[in-house]
C-alpha cells in the first residue's frame, strides 16, 4: 500500500534519508526505530508531504504523492509536537478541523468518550495538560476514520494509565485492517505493538522485516538486545 522508492533528503550537506526503498506492509502495524537524527520524523515528513525530498517517490495505492493532496485524506497523523490554536476550546478546535474537512461524519464522539476527555471539552487548549493535548492529537488523528494512522512517539506524554488506553485503541484499529505507522524508542511497545519493523541508522534502513521473523532469529534474546546488536 505505501512503496518507499530511492527516497533521498539532504539538508544542506547533511543526507537524513539515503535512497531508502521499503514497502509499508498494509493492514498492520509498522514500528520505525532507531537512533535520535537518524531520519524518522523526515521520513514521516516526507509520506506526509511535508518534506520535499531531493530524488525518489513515495506511492500509495500505486500512486505517486508528488504533487497530491488528496491522499492525505487517508491518513490520520498525531505529531510528536504539535501545535493547535491554543485560544480555542476542545471542543471548539474539533469543530473547526470537521468544517475543514467539510464532512458532517466523523467518530470523534466515540473517540472523546473512550479517551475520557469530556471534562476537556470546554476548556482551552493552551490550559491542558501534556497527555491531555496527546489524547486530542491522537482525537484529531483519528476522527475521520482514516485508513492509515501514523503516530510519532505517541505516548511520550501519557501516564501508564493513558498508555494502555492508547496502545488497545491501536490493537483495534489494526483489528479494523488499518494501516499503522509508529516511531517510538521504547523497545517494550515496538514487541507489544508492531508486526514488522523498520530500523534505520543515520538515514539507511539497517533492518526491515516481520518482528516474528526478529524476534525468532535472536531466539531467547529479547528486542531490545537484538536493537542492540544492530546499532
Ligand atoms: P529522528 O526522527 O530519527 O530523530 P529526524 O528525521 O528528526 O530524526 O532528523 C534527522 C536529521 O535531520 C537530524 O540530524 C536533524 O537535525 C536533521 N533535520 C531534521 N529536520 C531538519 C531541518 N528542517 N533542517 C535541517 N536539518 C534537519
Amino acid at each position: 500500500m505505501i512503496s518507499i522508492k530511492g527516497l533521498r533528503k539532504k539538508f544542506g550537506p547533511l543526507t537524513v534519508l539515503d535512497d531508502i526503498d521499503l514497502d509499508i506492509p498494509s493492514g498492520q502495524a509498522t514500528g520505525i526505530v532507531g537512533p535520535n537524527g537518524s531520519g524518522k520524523t523526515t521520513a514521516i515528513k516526507a509520506l506526509l508531504g511535508l518534506v520535499k525530498p531531493n530524488a525518489g517517490d513515495i506511492l500509495i495505492d500505486g500512486e505517486s504523492i508528488k504533487g497530491q493532496w488528496d491522499y492525505r485524506k487517508k491518513i490520520g497523523y498525531m505529531p510528536q509536537i504539535a501545535r493547535y490554536p491554543e485560544n480555542m476550546t476542545v471542543s471548539e478546535l474539533f469543530e473547526f478541523i470537521k468544517n475543514i474537512r467539510e464532512t458532517g461524519e466523523t467518530n470523534k464522539d466515540e473517540l472523546i468518550s473512550y479517551f475520557g476527555l469530556e471534562p476537556e471539552l470546554e476548556k482551552r487548549m493552551r490550559t491542558l495538560s501534556g497527555g491531555n493535548r496527546q489524547k486530542v492529537g491522537a482525537v484529531l488523528a483519528m476522527m475521520f476514520d482514516p485508513e492509515i494512522l501514523i503516530f510519532d512517539e505517541p505516548t511520550a506524554g501519557l501516564d501508564p494509565h493513558a498508555s494502555v488506553q492508547f496502545k488497545n485503541m491501536v490493537h483495534r484499529e489494526k483489528e479494523k485492517g488499518k494501516t499503522v505507522l509508529l516511531t517510538t524508542h521504547i523497545m517494550s511497545e515496538i514487541e507489544e505493538l508492531a508486526d514488522y519493523l523498520i530500523f534505520i541508522v543515520e538515514g539507511q534502513i539497517r533492518y526491515h522485516g516481520p518482528m516474528k521473523e526478529l524476534i525468532e532469529k535472536q531466539q531467547e534474546q529479547r528486542l531490545e538486545g537484538a536493537v542492540a546488536k544492530m546499532m
